[in-house]
């Protein structure tokens, strides 16, 4: 089913493996690909897409805000950032955003604020506990303070002041952290997503919350990927009911639209001065109009409750279709992030999946990912069922020993 001459990008850098499909255009949860094809889409850009394609709203907004001002940079104020600054404030529960364009972005930021933090109490060189699996981007530091050897290898030296620990073990931190005083802050994503959606417990998630009040640590919760309504909440650590003291953002946020942020709360807020950061592209007229817009949406049209009872149905789906099968460990997540790990490298099924008509991802090698759009309807979810479920079932007893 694959175009008779697959796309070619001699002139593009092969950074990616790309599936052979070249899509021009895409309506809600469907995309079209150059050849007239129809995809259901389970991946959304990589959790990116909240509203899906082309939602009407968000095209004319964007068509109006393009028409008027997409750049002026940050030597003067319009009229788009405050609004979308105080909507993110008003949502987590804290006090001050920096726009940027990117995850990575937004974690480089957040770490140069933990740093920053810990020079101010008068520690020259700080230490940012970070996790094993965790993702924070391709950036020298980002890169660094994730936890996957693949993505490091080739980029050494690495950015030093990471202490790495697994996930859901508070004494292993506390183990880890033991009479440092160079220690800043704890930095991770609540659900791990490149990682192979690994949530981390709402008890752990408290527990170390506690331990950054006793030791006056920043606690830093990745939410770029699991942020922005996909769990059925503003943001994932909410179900733990705890706030963290720096919270980036990307992703889903501008639904489309290159928009990052890091949000900040009291103990975070005033640690840079003028002159301590700053990107030329962050927070621009069109990209805080995205997530601005965004947010309204997702509130007019209820996505975050939609998030949490299709992403509850699909995931029952999912369950009852597939557990038992020989092959298939576990379907976990939370609202519309889902990961179905097997017990083996399934990393051909992306391919397999698009050719039966279904975008969706594979990450961590066995989990495939499922991050589809939050306007996701009960009958979308039926049919990312009906066509991953034969997929699962097909490769599965080809590749039994
Ligand atoms: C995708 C992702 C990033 C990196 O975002 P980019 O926009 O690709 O730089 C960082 N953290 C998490 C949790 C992510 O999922």
């Amino acid at each position: 089913m694959h175009a008779a001459t697959p796309p070619t990008e001699p002139h593009v850098m092969t950074t990616y493996g790309r599936v052979p499909i070249m899509l021009t255009h895409g309506r809600g949860c469907r995309v079209w690909d150059a050849d007239g094809r129809e995809y259901l889409d389970a991946l959304a850009g990589i959790a990116v897409n909240t509203l899906g394609h082309a939602h009407p709203r968000l095209v004319k907004a964007l068509q109006e805000q393009v028409a008027q001002l997409i750049h002026v940079s940050n030597y003067y104020h319009h009229p788009w950032t405050e609004p979308l600054a105080a909507a993110l404030c008003e949502r987590s529960g804290l006090e001050k955003v920096f726009f940027c364009s990117s995850g990575l972005e937004a974690n480089e930021a957040a770490i140069k604020l933990a740093r920053k933090f810990g020079h101010d109490k008068g520690i020259a060189r700080p230490q940012i506990v970070v996790y094993e699996k965790a993702f924070h981007g391709r950036s020298l530091a980002t890169l660094s303070a994730t936890g996957n050897p693949k993505v490091q290898a080739g980029f050494e030296p690495l950015v030093e002041g990471f202490i790495r620990v697994p996930i859901n073990d508070l004494d292993a931190l506390r183990a880890a952290t033991v009479g440092n005083p160079d220690v800043v802050a704890v930095f991770f994503e609540a659900i791990q997503g490149e990682g192979g959606v690994n949530p981390l417990s709402p008890e752990y998630i408290a527990g170390v919350r506690a331990l950054c009040d006793e030791h006056d640590w920043l606690l830093m919760i990745d939410e770029v990927q699991c942020g922005m309504g996909r769990t059925g909440k503003w943001f994932a650590h909410q179900w733990a009911g705890v706030k963290p003291d720096v919270m980036p953002l990307a992703k889903g946020l501008g639904s489309g639209v290159p928009v990052g942020a890091v949000v900040a709360g009291p103990r975070a807020a005033s640690i840079f001065q003028p002159g301590n950061h700053g990107t030329t592209f962050g927070g621009n007229p069109l990209a805080m109009r995205a997530g601005l817009e965004t947010i309204r949406i997702m509130e007019d049209e209820g996505l975050l409750d939609n998030a949490a009872t299709v992403g509850t149905y699909l995931h029952t789906q999912l369950w009852a279709e597939l557990h038992g099968l020989p092959g298939v460990r576990e379907v976990r997540g939370k609202g519309l992030m889902i990961g179905i790990e097997l017990d083996r490298p399934c990393g051909v099924l992306v391919n397999r999946c698009a050719q039966a008509g279904l975008l969706l991802s594979v990450t961590a090698e066995r989990v495939i990912r499922l991050v589809p759009p939050l306007i996701l309807t009960r009958a979308e979810a039926d049919e990312i069922v009906a066509k991953l479920v034969p997929q699962v079932r097909a490769f599965l007893n080809e590749t039994d020993a």
